[in-house]
Formats: C-alpha cells, structure tokens, sequence
C-alpha cells in the first residue's frame, strides 16, 4: 500500500475538466457523476473542519489471470468487492490513528462517495494522471485501487510528481473503441467498461464486434502501458479469484447459469451487472 497526503481544500484545477467532462456528456448515463459537484471538489464539504486527505493506493495486479480462451473481467473484479476489503482497512487505520494521536475524526472513501480520487492521489505525489485517465506510477504501474481517508487532522504535505507519459501513445492507440479522445481525455460514453457495467440499456449494435472479448470492464489501455511491466502480484488473500473463474472458457460462459454466477462471483464486484447484465454482454460477444 502507498500513501500521500494533500491539504485539503477545493480542487480549483478540477473544475473545467469536470465541468468540460459533464457538459459534453462523457458520462453518458452514469447520472450521479453530476450529484455532488461541489461536493466533489471540496472535501471540506464532506467533513466538518476537514484538514488533510490521506490518499491511498493498494495493489490488485492477480499472480494469474483468465486463460486465452475466454470473455474477459477486469482484473480489478476478480476478488471479492474492493469497496467492502478497503472500507474494513481504512476503518482500522483510523482506528490506529485515533489510538496513537488522540481524538481525530475523519472519514473514508473508497470509490464510493463524491471524491475525486485520482486527482487526489496525484496531487499527493503517489503518480501522474496518464493520457488513459488512470492514475499512474513508476515504480508500480496502474493496477491499483484508490482510497482516501479525509481527517480534521493537520500532517505534512506531499508534492506533485511529474508525468511521465513523454511521446508514448500505446494506450490511444489500442483502444478499440476510440474512447480516449485525445491525450487525457476519455469519453467515458464510449468506453467498453461504460458499456458492459453502467449502461443499463441494450448494447448499441454499432458496438458489435469492437469490445474484443471483454465481458465486464476493459483493460486495454492499463495492459499496454509500459509502466504496467512492472506490477507485481497483489498479496491480499480476498482479491484472489474464485479458481473457477480463471479456467472458464468461451463456451462455459455462454452456458453459465445463474446458480454457477452466485457461486464464482459470490462477493465480487461483478454482482453489479447482475446476472442478466453480464448474460446481455455475453450474448453482445458470441
Ligand atoms: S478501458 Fe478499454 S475501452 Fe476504455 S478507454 Fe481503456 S482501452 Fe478504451
Ligand atoms: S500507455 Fe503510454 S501514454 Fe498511455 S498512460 Fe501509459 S505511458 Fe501514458
């Protein structure tokens, strides 16, 4: 796990990018992006008397992954669901802090509330937000989750890092569905993760064909990633898949029941969908 920490207060940097992102739709129906904007940009509006926000990055890149001959989950799905695994931590690193320091009161998110996370982790010197719109990082690549604690508590800040994207366009150019616009701009309407996990409707049929495979989420543009080549396995037992998961093929999926989705995903992130929302992906794929 890494940790960085920025003063909080409003996120004046963030506004046309957030603004620029909503009024053009990139969100396409994922409506409560809009909710909360102020919220969004300014902890001190989450949290009374709000001092610092304590960025957080743990690892989730699996020792193994889905064999070739398969519809393919994100690997930040394969456990069981971050938000509840990262909640139980943060609550015992407050609980620490509280232990050693006295009476703190904070709050912490996980991907869950009007934060703006990643902004957020930049800010605090954990990486760079790279030209796919993820967090990156030099030494550990992207597969990380972010989480932060946000404390009415005074501590040191952390500096920016620099971007180390240079001239690499490895991610722009791999995306199939040419969802990252240009150099740090994803339209997130068009992204394969937008359309198998929040789209609620059917799949448009102009998409078909260009989600290579990918049954929930997508992670081209992280896969690609040079830095990527320097992840290193997670070792946090509760991100291990469930073995089956692994060793499905093409045609199990086509046949899962959902009485096999409850067993190899009981606990996971992909319980999103539904069963009937990953069936509708795996049809879109056949
Ligand atoms: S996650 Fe996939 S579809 Fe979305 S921007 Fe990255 S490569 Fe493109
Ligand atoms: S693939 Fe290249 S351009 Fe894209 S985020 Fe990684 S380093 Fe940056």
């Amino acid at each position: 796990m890494s940790c960085g920490i920025s003063k909080a207060g409003f996120l004046e940097e963030e506004v046309p990018r957030l603004e620029d992102w909503l009024n053009k739709n990139q969100h396409g129906q994922m409506v409560y992006m809009e909710n909360h904007f102020d919220k969004r940009l300014d902890p001190t509006l989450l949290v009374d008397d709000a001092k610092s926000v304590v960025s957080l990055l743990l690892n989730y890149y699996p020792s193994d992954t889905q064999i070739s001959d398969s519809f393919k989950i994100s690997k930040y799905a394969y456990g069981q669901d971050y938000h509840f695994v990262i909640k139980e931590k943060l609550k015992e690193l407050l609980h620490s802090i509280q232990e050693n320091i006295g009476a703190v009161s904070g709050r912490a998110f996980v991907d869950s509330a009007p934060v703006l996370d990643k902004a957020w982790a930049a800010k605090s010197g954990l990486g760079w937000i790279g030209k796919n719109s993820n967090l990156l990082t030099q030494k550990v690549g992207s597969f990380y989750f972010i989480a932060e604690l946000i404390l009415d508590l005074e501590l040191d800040y952390d500096y920016a890092v620099t971007d180390h994207c240079g001239n690499c366009t490895a991610c722009i150019d791999a995306c199939p569905t040419e969802a990252i616009i240009e150099p740090y701009k994803v339209n997130g309407s068009k992204c394969i993760s937008y359309y198998t996990i929040e789209l609620k409707d059917n799949l448009p049929m102009e998409m078909k064909g260009s989600f290579d495979d990918w049954a929930f989420g997508c992670d081209i543009c992280q896969d690609v990633c040079p830095w990527n080549r320097f992840s290193k396995p997670h070792k946090e037992p509760l991100f291990n898949p469930n073995p089956d998961l692994l060793s499905l093929t093409k045609k199990d999926w086509e046949e899962i029941t959902e009485e096999t989705f409850k067993v190899v995903f009981k606990n996971s992130p992909i319980k999103r969908t539904k069963f009937s929302g990953l069936k509708r992906n795996i049809d879109f794929l056949k």
